[in-house]
């Protein structure tokens, strides 16, 4: 089912939650959603638990006899955290409580969450699927029947629907995917190893790199990395800014999955959402810059980045 954004699709999965309901959330959700959760759907009595889920421990105890509904993202944002997705759909299908992946970050190229048993898929088509960052939307995938009735129901009767020229250029963008997305990732392991080995840069993450502590699970669940990667600059805010501020090619910008490379500043500009005490529990530093690989020459990429550290 398509909708007009991806906050509309996840509009419409909260739609079958009632007063009084639970849900469970991976604890670096995009920051769109933890607003969603937390200012819009917290005022209605649905109560959120937000978790690290990388410790199946973690979700044993904290399923309630309420609770309704797991929300997963894999990779994480902006931590790039990978979680166990049929690990943690089989907890939850015992229990009675849905999953849902938001597989924005690797679309179905990279990875296919209803084979790994969730029951609900959403993206953000605002993204890769498109691909050009000119269209907003969304789409949701499930293959539960009675899901599938409700959201009918809602996406009718909400009303929060694309249009037709939207779709049109959606279409078009999705014939390029397979290329784009092979090109994003082999731009991105260049650049995070890149990365890796200079000077001014403290750490990289990309679930690429060996050095990333899920690295195995990612190559058991994905089949490609993605073209997001997180690093932190050596210093803080200021070395983060000045760094921000001298890069050419890479645009200044939030969003992500598009052609061009976007680079951003999470404690500033995406996560700015999320209080500063639970940022810096989750890792969100000062220092923090996460890139959205694009699909240009990797050496212009490359040179630029460098030019800019220096
Ligand atoms: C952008 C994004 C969304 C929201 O999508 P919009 O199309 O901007 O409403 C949801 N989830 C993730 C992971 C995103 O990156």
């Amino acid at each position: 089912m398509a909708f007009s954004s991806g906050l509309a699709t996840i509009d419409a999965v909260l739609h079958t939650l009632q007063t009084g309901d639970h849900v469970i959330c991976c604890d670096d959700v995009y920051g769109g959603t933890f607003r969603i959760f937390d200012k819009v759907y917290k005022q209605l009595g649905i109560s959120f638990s937000f978790l690290d889920l990388t410790d199946l421990t973690k979700i044993q105890t904290a399923i309630r006899p309420n609770t309704k509904m797991l929300w997963m993202e894999s990779p994480t944002n902006p931590m790039l955290k990978i979680l166990d997705i049929s690990a943690l759909s089989e907890i939850c299908r015992k229990k009675h409580v849905f999953s849902v992946v938001d597989n924005t970050f690797m679309s179905p190229y990279f990875q296919k969450p209803l084979k790994l048993g969730a029951d609900v898929v959403v993206h953000s088509i605002t993204k890769y699927m498109n691909g050009h960052s000119d269209v907003v939307g969304g789409v949701l995938v499930t293959n539960n029947k009675e899901l599938y009735e409700k959201f009918k129901f809602f996406q009718n009767a909400v009303g929060a629907i694309p249009g037709p020229m939207d779709c049109f250029l959606v279409m078009r963008g999705l014939k390029t995917l397979h290329v784009r997305m092979k090109r994003h990732e082999e731009n991105a392991l260049k650049i995070a190893s890149f990365l890796e080995s200079h000077s001014k840069v403290d750490r990289v993450i990309y679930p690429g790199l060996k050095s990333h502590p899920n690295h195995k699970l990612a190559c058991k669940q994905m089949t490609g990395f993605g073209g997001m990667l997180t690093f932190f600059i050596k210093g803080g805010l200021n070395e983060a800014k000045g760094f921000l501020e001298k890069v050419r090619i890479f645009t200044l910008a939030e969003s992500l999955g598009g052609v061009e490379s976007l680079i951003e500043h999470p404690a500033i500009m995406t996560h700015a959402s999320i209080p500063v005490e639970t940022r810096k529990q989750l890792g969100i530093f000062d220092n923090m810059v996460r890139i959205s690989v694009g699909i240009e020459d990797c050496e212009d990429l490359i040179s630029d980045l460098a030019q800019a550290l220096g």
